[in-house]
């Protein structure tokens, strides 16, 4: 039997053994998790009111339901267990832990309470655990800076009202929060011009469809010069229809593009955020919210580091039997599909290298976790973990999640 280890349950590792499995049909495949719950930013990136795209999660399952595939959840690699002991435990383990940490600007005032990276701001609103909530305040402004999908995300859920909200999964915590925030204006702001915005065309279109907010570009101007093919023509045509929209609402997303930011300032906490544009010229927007979605950065394994953003990979090796896919190899780009494209051709570089070692496999990894008194979250376990959540939903959400970790282990445990 051949014994495979994957670090991480998100898209990259469940759809990497659901690969390896057709190729190598008598591997046995264990996904090592830190969260007592799997599927990595299916759960705790895409946005609360995308459940559509959530959805992705229900066929991630059905992998981790194999009888070939074990769920090794709550069990982190650093903490409970060493890569160099799943190392001789397994024929190959495969790093598939994401790129969780944000960018940094490197600004002055990034540190001010009101300044968030998305990735903290994102896991909140999405209830990650490890997240602390970011003490919204009397959010009159806000700043988005970035110019992809996740900016468009975060302006989004700030700015849609309950009944554009029903259905989701935002917990009412969170929904609490937002709602007490008497935000007028969501500034989306971009550093290069609107013909280089990594925006996609229906996450664009969609913000022109907002009951109480209404997208408008503060120099219309720009636009006017831009002269784009393919997709970038897209997103700009999609830019200049939203000078026809003349609604009066509530709030406005005002997009700028070409303002590099340079401070955040305020005394104590964000009072704005500065930016310097083309010619010499100054941007400064009032803030008491600003998030940054400018992308993120792999972290270490244990002893294995990601040395700029990303573990340094030849054709997703590391190292003898050592692999990395998704985030964690390539940096943060594509959608959930591009995870599973990249497994299909890392799960045939793996397979010239899948020996039988002799190696114990999952019943030793589970020993040894026995041993340190770790408690394991199985596929069962995360099972109970999702039916809790999903009864506890109340009307107008399909789900509320289990903000705690200690909260996801019970539920686990409530048969
Ligand atoms: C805010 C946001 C919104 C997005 N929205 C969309 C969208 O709408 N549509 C779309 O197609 N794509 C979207 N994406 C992109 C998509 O989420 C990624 O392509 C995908 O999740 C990357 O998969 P991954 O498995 O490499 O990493 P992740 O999904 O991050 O999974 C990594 C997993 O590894 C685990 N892990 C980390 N360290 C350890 C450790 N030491 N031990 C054990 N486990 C560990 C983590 O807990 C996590 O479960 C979004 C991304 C973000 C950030």
């Amino acid at each position: 039997m051949r014994h495979l280890a994957i670090v991480g349950s998100g898209p990259a590792g469940c759809y990497l053994a659901d690969q390896l499995l057709r190729l190598v049909p008598d591997a046995r495949i264990d996904i090592v998790e830190r969260l007592p719950v799997p599927f990595g930013l299916v759960r705790y990136g895409v946005a609360p009111d995308h459940q559509a795209t959530k959805a992705v999660s229900r066929l991630l399952d059905r992998v981790l339901a194999r009888d070939e595939v074990r769920f090794f959840g709550n069990v982190e690699v650093g903490r409970d267990v060493r890569l160099d002991e799943l190392r001789e435990m397994y024929d190959v383990v495969v790093i598939a832990t994401g790129a969780p940490r944000d960018r940094r600007l490197a600004i002055p005032g990034e540190t001010l309470p009101g300044v968030a990276g998305s990735a903290a701001f994102v896991g909140w609103y999405n209830d990650r655990p490890d997240c602390r909530d970011p003490g919204l305040r009397d959010v009159r402004e806000a700043v988005v800076i970035g110019n992809g999908n996740v900016a468009i995300d975060v302006a989004r859920v700030l700015a849609k009202t309950p009944g554009e909200l029903a259905g989701s999964d935002l917990s009412p915590q969170v929904h609490e929060c937002l709602l007490a925030q008497p935000i007028e204006t969501i500034h989306i702001v971009g550093r290069r011009g609107a013909a280089d915005a990594k925006f996609t065309r229906a996450e664009l279109a969609e913000l022109g469809r907002l009951e109480a907010a209404r997208p408008v570009v503060a120099e219309p101007q720009a636009l006017e010069q831009a002269e784009p093919a393919g997709e970038a023509a897209a997103i700009v045509a999609l830019l200049r229809g939203f000078a026809q929209d003349e609604r009066e609402t509530r709030m406005r997303i005002v997009f700028h593009f070409g303002a590099t930011p340079v401070a955040f300032e305020g005394s104590g906490r964000l009072e704005s955020v500065r930016f310097a544009r083309a010619g010499g010229e100054t941007l400064v927007l009032p803030a008491q919210l600003a998030v940054t979605c400018i992308g993120y950065e792999a972290v270490d394994c244990c002893t294995a580091a990601a040395g700029a953003g990303v573990f340094a990979n030849e054709d997703a090796r590391i190292d003898d039997r050592l692999f990395v896919a998704g985030w964690a190899g390539r940096g943060p780009s594509g959608t959930i599909p591009t995870n599973r494209s990249e497994a299909q051709r890392i799960a045939q570089r793996i397979a010239v290298d899948f020996a039988d070692r002799g190696r114990g496999g999952g019943e030793a990894l589970a020993a040894l976790l026995a041993s340190r008194g770790v408690r394991v979250i199985d596929h069962a376990g995360w099972r109970r973990i999702d039916s809790a959540e999903v009864a506890r939903a109340g009307a107008g959400r399909c789900r509320h999640k289990f903000a705690s970790t200690e909260a996801m282990i019970d539920a686990a445990a409530t048969r």
